[in-house]
């Protein structure tokens, strides 16, 4: 069976091996057994039960939550070769009357649905007279309450069971607690399972933090390093994505907003022109995300902080799903933990708890000055098995401490204590750099010993210590009002006998973009000059067929054309990524354009 499912990999998506834990994942599909695969975003997951569809008798059903998640992922199937199709409430009645006939005809490998429809009593028996063999879920981890993507709709997904008596049930999600899984498959009544859990290490993501000193200038650097290439910035507020957005697009940036305040309509605009390349970049809030398969999205940038590091993991994994380099950098600043600490405090008590160790945990990796890869990883109970990843601004020494913060960190904490613990991180960052403040003057406490201490620096500066002081637990601030406190950790430091970490104002952010192993690699041997011409080709075609350019041939895939430069049909069948249905499709457009141009 594993021979067949390597000859339709190569045939049907043209690539010669499998990902982790693919061929595993594929035996339990082929062999029947439920099972429950958790890869990372671009792990490879929809090959995982795409590939058994193809080589098993029968029709595949995969229940997908989004409308839009099974358009791109049947647009992509169709182009490959593998007749799949949708069943949803944006059809036709005509459109849906023609796909029950093609289901009737055992025309498709796989029919993709939204839970509810799946669920349907009429519907359940018209599957009852056809041959399934077996049902996938994708995004499985919305059926439990205990992921961040709860969907009610996932839940009624439990009758399948008892339904289809004789089916295997194949469950497929990104999200990797050990709660949520075991979840998933007591929601879903799986019968021993094969459990696969793969690396939760995007070793093609390149990972940097740093503090926020001008947000458009750090975040223009990055775009730079990016031209003509997809990229998302994720801001906290609404205002924030409204205002970035416009003066990105002053600078003639090709840029749309998106964000719940704006009508369905604009957002899907946004959404749209964002995947069929229209625009290069996508400002928004973390309601931008869900849905979005693009797979050649060259940098995330965070313009603040995020409120968890399961948020942080899911939105920075938008980029590089194609596998290639790709750069994640988060812009962060003490005002951002407040900002979410203020949010936090209208929940109720005990989430507010969990919520406030996450907020903790996110500022503490902004902060730290261990390997971003390992930090994520072992939040999520794994670990990284390599000293150096080669893929974080920490590895690269790029990431800059005071050298002796000891001094610095006094000149804090002593003022904290001479202001009698009583006044805010702003109003002690004011008083450290002398400000001139009316409230100061009234105060007197211009007179204080430590007033004016660290004028050398910016206000932004000591404020942003003042917050990494916080995450290390030698302040504390007082629950109403935000008032600092030493903690007993904080006096250790008074008394020289512990010292804090803190970062410098300004890391140094490389100006080139290849800096990373990943990145020299994976350009390796590639003629940059014709993976352009090729880019502006794909675009070209894909919008005279109307599908998004990644669907065409993945960046991946260009660039390895780029590399090997095919000059028959044989050899453009060698490149990774181009099966016998593109080569008919799209070869001779390639090959053509690769002879006029080497
Ligand atoms: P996920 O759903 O886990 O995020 P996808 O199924 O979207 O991941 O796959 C991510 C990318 O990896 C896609 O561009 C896909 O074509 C590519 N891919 C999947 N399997 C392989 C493979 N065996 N070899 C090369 N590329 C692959």
């Amino acid at each position: 069976m594993i021979l067949r499912a390597e000859d339709a990999l190569r045939q049907y998506w043209g690539y010669d091996s499998f990902l982790p834990l693919q061929r595993e994942a594929i035996e339990s599909v082929c062999s029947a057994r439920d099972s429950i695969v958790v890869l990372p975003t671009g792990g490879g997951k929809s090959i995982c039960f795409q590939v058994p569809a193809v080589i098993m008798p029968g029709l595949a059903i995969v229940v997908s939550p989004l409308i839009s998640l099974m358009k791109d992922q049947i647009d992509a199937l169709t182009e490959c070769g593998v007749p799949a199709a949708r069943l949803d409430s944006t059809l036709s009645q005509e459109e849906r009357s023609q796909v029950r006939k093609q289901i009737n005809n055992g025309e498709l490998k796989l029919l993709y649905l939204s839970p509810e429809r799946l669920v349907l009593d009429n519907f359940i028996d018209f599957l009852s007279g056809i041959k399934i063999s077996f049902i996938a879920i994708d995004e499985a981890h919305c059926v439990s309450m205990w992921g961040h993507d709860f969907r009610p709709e996932y839940r009624q997904l439990g009758i399948l069971k008892s339904k289809f008596s004789g089916v295997a049930i194949h469950a497929y999600t990104a999200t990797a607690t050990g709660i949520v899984r075991d979840d998933i498959s007591k929601q879903l009544g799986l019968n021993d399972p094969k459990i696969l859990v793969g690396s939760f290490d995007r070793s093609n993501l390149i990972y940097k933090a740093t503090t926020r000193t001008n947000r458009l200038k750090q975040v223009c650097e990055v775009i730079d390093r990016h031209k003509n290439e997809s990229g998302i910035i994720y801001c906290i507020r609404r205002a924030d994505v409204d205002n970035l957005c416009d003066k990105l697009k002053e600078r003639g940036h090709r840029v749309r907003p998106y964000h719940a305040g704006m009508s369905d309509e604009m957002r899907k605009r946004s959404q749209n022109a964002f995947i069929k390349e229209e625009c290069d970049t996508i400002v928004a809030t973390v309601a931008f995300g869900m849905g979005i398969d693009k797979s050649n999205v060259r940098y995330v940038i965070h313009a603040g902080m995020p409120k968890s590091l399961e948020h942080y993991q899911q939105e920075s994994g938008r980029a590089g799903r194609d596998g290639l380099e790709a750069e994640c950098t988060l812009f962060y600043s003490g005002g951002d933990y407040g900002v979410w600490k203020s949010i936090l405090s209208d929940t109720e008590p005990a989430i507010q708890e969990i919520a406030q160790e996450k907020l903790n945990e996110m500022y503490a990796y902004c902060t730290g000055i261990g390997c971003r890869h390992k930090t994520i990883l072992k939040y999520f109970g794994q670990d990284l098995n390599k000293e150096n990843c080669e893929a974080c601004d920490v590895c690269q020494g790029d990431i800059d401490l005071v050298a002796d913060p000891l001094i610095d960190a006094q000149k804090i904490l002593s003022c904290v204590v001479r202001l009698k613990e009583k006044f805010g991180a702003d109003y002690t960052a004011s008083v450290l750099i002398g400000s001139k403040d009316a409230r100061i003057m009234e105060n007197g406490h211009d007179a204080l010993s430590t007033y004016g201490l660290m004028s050398h620096h910016t206000k932004n500066i000591v404020r942003d210590w003042i917050e990494q002081l916080v995450a290390q637990g030698y302040i504390e601030k007082t629950d109403e009002y935000k008032v600092l406190n030493v903690t007993a950790k904080g006096w250790l430091v008074l008394k020289g006998k512990e010292s804090p970490r803190l970062l410098k104002p300004v890391m140094k952010l490389p100006k080139e973009r290849k800096v990373s192993k990943i990145a020299t690699d994976s350009w390796e041997g590639v003629d940059e000059r014709l993976f352009e011409e090729l880019r502006k080709l794909r675009r070209q075609l894909a919008d005279k067929k109307g599908v998004p350019a990644y669907i065409v041939f993945s960046d991946a895939t260009l660039r390895d054309m780029a590399r090997r430069k095919p000059k028959t049909k044989e050899e453009m069948l060698r490149v990774n990524g181009v099966g016998e249905t593109k080569l008919k499709q799209y070869g001779s457009n390639f090959l053509d354009a690769i002879s006029t141009s080497t």
